[in-house]
């Protein structure tokens, strides 16, 4: 397991797992204006995660699309290669968070 901090924020993706991303308001494929999004977002250190969703008009964050695999915002990651396990239960997971006092979200990838 390894543990990794970031000066600025990052976006941790599912690496090959990647399998789109959906408006979180309407519900709609973003997958067309994410990549613009995140640049814009990128390009102010993801200090401002809140874009206008073009299919819908809504104001929706980019941590809250609806990843159709899981990813994150964050500047905390804990990475576990390879972990040998099938997956972790809540309560593992609910552990974890409860010891380093701040929510997780759990991202399986591949790389
Ligand atoms: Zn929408």
């Amino acid at each position: 397991m390894k543990s990794s901090f970031e000066d600025e924020v990052r976006f941790y993706d599912p690496g090959e797992n990647w399998s789109g991303v959906k408006c979180s308001a309407c519900g709609a494929d973003a997958e067309e204006w994410w990549g613009e999004a995140m640049e814009t977002a990128s390009a102010d250190g993801f200090k401002d995660l809140n874009t206008v969703a073009p299919c819908c008009g809504a104001t929706v964050s980019l941590n809250d699309l609806r990843y159709i695999w899981p990813a994150a915002f964050g500047r905390f990651a804990l990475e576990a290669h390879n972990p040998g396990i099938g997956d972790t239960t809540e309560e593992q997971d609910r552990k974890m968070a409860e010891c380093l006092g701040t929510p997780l979200r759990k991202i399986w990838g591949q790389v």
